[in-house]
């Protein structure tokens, strides 16, 4: 006799025991709160004061905090985890001057006491570019405070990436273990964090709700399926990058403007970023559309249109010297 032990075939009992598995990594996972509503800024700021800084506490040893859109058009967000040890900020933000935007002060008021200081932070970016590293200088000075310049020998340095982009990095915050993934593309520095204690990704300006702008289109995709086959196996509670561009209707957000109304909320999803790979085959080189996502090419988009420009201007000059050809023959007419 022949017992049918299992009705199931064994691929389905894999599928299952890898859905187990990572269930029970997420549910491994400290959890937190994206219950925020992020200040919208205003269409006239000085009519409607709102605290330069905006703090999230997603957990008790993580800090979501954004910079107002009124003081800054960037409006990005920057990221403080806190292990027993050390802490390790994220990015500076668009604003260098601490009178118009107090990140260090506030930073620090949020670090644990160690004796009769503060547990010492390093200071971290996704990339160079200026709005993730102008508050730099607020914390330059300070003691127990190291800042990591943003630029690619610093990074390859710091970390320890012989082989860049490949590899990975860790960041030993005591009790709390990040993860640093090279992801250029967006930015020939740029890199991005997992936090294997939350599952938090932190995706900088590579992967974020709104313009994904694409320097080395060859150079992203590779990131994007880096990141993909890192995240494949690992729980990962939200996705959290740069910038919010888009409203709650999945519109791009006007550029340029201090007003952000209706923003849609900041995390993305690890579905979400297991799909860039794909989001990111289809992009043309100089502007793409796909779902909500915008994808172009700054430096292209640039420099064509600076050939426009020549182009126009050459016309102009030609259609000029006709003109006053056509006028000096007339006056030689009369
Ligand atoms: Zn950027
Ligand atoms: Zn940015």
């Amino acid at each position: 006799m022949k017992f049918n032990t299992c009705r199931f075939p064994p691929y389905a009992l894999l599928a299952l025991g890898s859905l187990l598995t990572s269930a029970s990594a997420r549910s491994q996972l400290v959890p937190g709160s994206m219950d925020v509503h992020w200040n919208e800024g205003a269409s006239d700021c000085a009519a409607n004061p709102q605290p330069p800084l905006q703090v999230h506490p997603y957990n008790t040893q993580t800090f979501i905090l954004r910079e107002n859109p009124c003081i800054t058009l960037e409006a990005p967000f920057l990221y403080l985890l806190v292990g027993s040890t050390r802490a390790l900020l994220i990015d500076t933000g668009d604003v260098a001057d601490p009178k118009q935007m107090p990140v260090a002060q506030t930073v620090l008021a949020l670090l644990p006491e160690a004796g009769l200081s503060k547990i010492p932070l390093i200071v971290v970016h996704t990339h160079t570019h200026l709005d993730h590293r102008l508050g730099d200088s607020q914390f330059e000075h300070l003691s127990n405070v190291q800042v990591v310049p943003a630029d690619l020998g610093h990074v390859r340095n710091y970390f320890g990436f012989s082989d860049w982009p490949n590899g990975l990095a860790q960041v030993d915050l005591g009790n709390r273990t990040i993860d640093v993934i090279p992801t250029p593309g967006h930015n020939p520095a740029h890199v991005s964090y997992y936090d294997q204690k939350t599952g938090l990704f932190f995706s900088g300006d590579f992967f974020l709700p709104g313009r994904l702008i694409i320097d080395d289109a060859a150079a992203d995709l590779a990131s994007a399926r880096r990141v993909a086959d890192f995240l494949r196996n690992r729980p990962v509670s939200f996705v959290l990058g740069g910038h919010i561009e888009l409203s709650a209707d999945g519109e791009t957000n006007l550029l340029g403007s201090h007003y952000h109304p209706r923003e849609r909320a900041l995390q993305l999803t690890k579905q979400d970023l297991l799909l860039l790979p794909d989001l990111l085959s289809h992009f043309n080189g100089f502007y793409s559309k796909r779902g909500v996502f915008v994808m172009y090419s700054q430096l292209r988009i640039l420099i064509v249109l600076g050939f426009i420009l020549i182009a126009l201007l050459l016309a102009l000059g030609l259609l000029l010297r006709l003109y006053l050809r056509r006028r000096k023959g007339l006056r030689k007419a009369r």
